[in-house]
């Protein structure tokens, strides 16, 4: 618990619709969630400390309430030990994690794998690819360890073609997919 912090229901900045973690500088601060089904249904959040005030002497410090940073927590502290204190300039989980769509693929951002390779290089691809499947694997471990309390639903993903010209460019992603990242 941190010690100079103002109690956590201070009043909230309005959620600005504009902000895009893709070209924002940060995420401003103090602001509310987006209006999402997750933010709907997902009841209250966690209650937080408020801001910091003052220096606070920490183990770890963790910026970012977001799935990496909540994970971090949760491994530092299953496997280390260790009470890591983390940082939100918002709210719990204010970002990408409570907006996105609740998918889990084994994938990263909107590239493709052929833009991978052109932009950091086949090593660098191959490498990524693996964290991604390790990354998969843990997260569906921590899915199935009965933690969380919520309904995973296996399936898998469909990519479709909507011109003709873009069968062309699916049949080689594919192809590359399975060659190089099998
Ligand atoms: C519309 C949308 C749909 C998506 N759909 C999917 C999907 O279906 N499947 C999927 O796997 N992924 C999806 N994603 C991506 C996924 O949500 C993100 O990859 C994931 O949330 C990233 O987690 P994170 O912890 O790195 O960042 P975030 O969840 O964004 O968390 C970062 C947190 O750090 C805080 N922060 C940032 N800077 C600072 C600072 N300086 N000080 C203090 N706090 C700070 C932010 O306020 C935020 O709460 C989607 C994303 C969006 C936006």
């Amino acid at each position: 618990m941190l010690k100079e912090a103002r109690p956590s229901h201070w009043p909230r900045e309005r959620y600005d619709p504009r902000y895009d973690p893709l070209i924002d500088a940060g995420p401003g601060h103090n602001r509310n969630y987006a209006p999402t089904y997750w933010i709907d249904t997902a009841g209250e959040p966690p209650e937080d400390d408020g801001p910091i005030t003052g220096d606070v002497d920490v183990d770890i410090a963790i910026i970012g309430s977001g799935y990496t940073g909540l994970a971090c927590a949760i491994f530092l502290a299953k496997e280390y030990g260790i009470k890591a204190t983390v940082l939100e300039a918002n709210t719990v989980a204010w970002g990408g994690a409570t907006r996105n769509g609740g998918q889990a693929q084994i994938s990263s951002g909107r590239l493709k794998r052929s833009q991978w390779i052109k932009r950091w290089g086949k090593d660098v691809a191959i490498k990524m690819h693996a964290e991604i499947v390790e990354a998969f694997d843990v997260f569906r471990d921590l899915i199935l360890s009965g933690e969380f309390d919520c309904l995973p639903q296996r399936g898998g993903h469909l990519y479709l073609a909507h011109r003709p010209r873009m069968m062309k460019m699916l049949e080689s992603e594919s192809e590359l997919l399975n060659k190089t990242f099998g």
